[in-house]
């Protein structure tokens, strides 16, 4: 029987894929709004080789597998090229349906592999990486101990782009806090705009006993913006994010408005709607609170 190290988790857009965890928990584990992978038994660690591989045996003999695969945990990208390659080279082998691998994957990891790696795991069939870039902000990045500034994920991004891997960036509201809330939302549109990725998911910070952030808020160190605040992170972010044509989502069951934006067709119209919320200032059309507190996929 496949057995998971829970809890562990897959963006949303994985919901059918099968999920490998050839890796338990994240070899960075530092970001202080993150409380995915603090428990003792999600320590980091790789799986053993024939382990990895009698689970891929496993899920097919049994059909798990069809045709999508998401390798977990937190950022599998961390794991040598020797590895990776023999792991979506098996993959191939035992699934002859598959048609996309997919992971999480951190701007350091991917500046380590350089382009040619990269080609290397396209050509085997990794063909989009997600990618948290939180802000664009260089202080927020630092005080969020994120391990990667402006700069580096720019050059990540324009690796993805050259091995022609997609791009999926996350970007989370409020992170900033109350103090740094402007400066986070305009350099995360520019962040945006500089790495166009192919989709970018924004979602909204939750407080979650675990990540030192909530240690900081509740010692009065830092700050959430509130709802009206973070759909304003929102306006200014889209304003100063120019994408030649991926989508900008806000869905995730963490945000108060929900928007959809196809790039650069919709931006107009997305701002209008931000705006016509901002200005109504009318909590009943948002989102309510509860959602929030769903533990939900990352
Ligand atoms: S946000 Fe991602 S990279 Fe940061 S600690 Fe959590 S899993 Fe690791």
């Amino acid at each position: 029987m496949i057995e998971y190290v829970s809890p562990f988790f897959r963006p949303p857009s994985e919901a059918k894929s099968f999920i490998l965890q050839a890796t338990i928990g994240c070899s960075h584990n530092e970001c202080t709004y993150c409380a995915m992978y603090r428990k003792e038994e999600q320590r980091f660690r790789v799986r053993p080789m024939d382990e990895i591989k009698s689970i891929i045996d496993e899920a097919s003999d049994f059909g798990h597998i069809t045709d999508r695969v998401f390798i977990a945990d937190g950022n599998a990208l961390v794991l040598s090229q020797k590895k990776l390659v023999e792991i979506l080279g098996y993959l191939r082998d035992r699934c002859v349906r598959l048609e996309r691998i997919r992971m999480y994957a951190n701007v350091g990891d991917i500046l380590r592999k350089g382009v040619d790696n990269l080609k290397e795991l396209r050509e085997l069939g990794l063909d989009m990486v997600y990618i948290g870039f939180e802000s664009g902000d260089d202080i927020v990045l630092e005080r969020i101990r994120k391990g990667a500034n402006y700069d580096e994920t720019v050059r990540a991004s324009n690796m993805l782009k050259e091995a022609l891997i997609e791009n999926s960036a996350m970007v989370l509201l409020g992170v900033g806090g109350v103090e740094r809330s402007l400066e986070h939302a305009e350099a995360t549109g520019r962040l945006l705009t500089a790495t166009d990725p192919e989709y970018v998911g924004a979602l909204s910070l939750q407080l979650r006993p675990g990540a030192p952030i909530f240690e900081e808020w509740e010692q009065g160190k830092f700050e959430l913006p509130d709802k009206f605040q973070m759909i304003k992170e929102l306006e200014i972010m889209v304003e100063n994010t120019n994408l030649t044509g991926g989508y900008f989502f806000s869905n995730h069951i963490s945000n108060y408005l929900p928007i959809k934006a196809k790039f650069p067709r919709d931006k107009e119209k997305v701002l209008s709607q931000i705006r016509e919320i901002l200005n109504k200032k009318d909590e009943s059309i948002l989102r309510p609170d509860y959602y929030r507190d769903v533990i939900n996929q990352y």
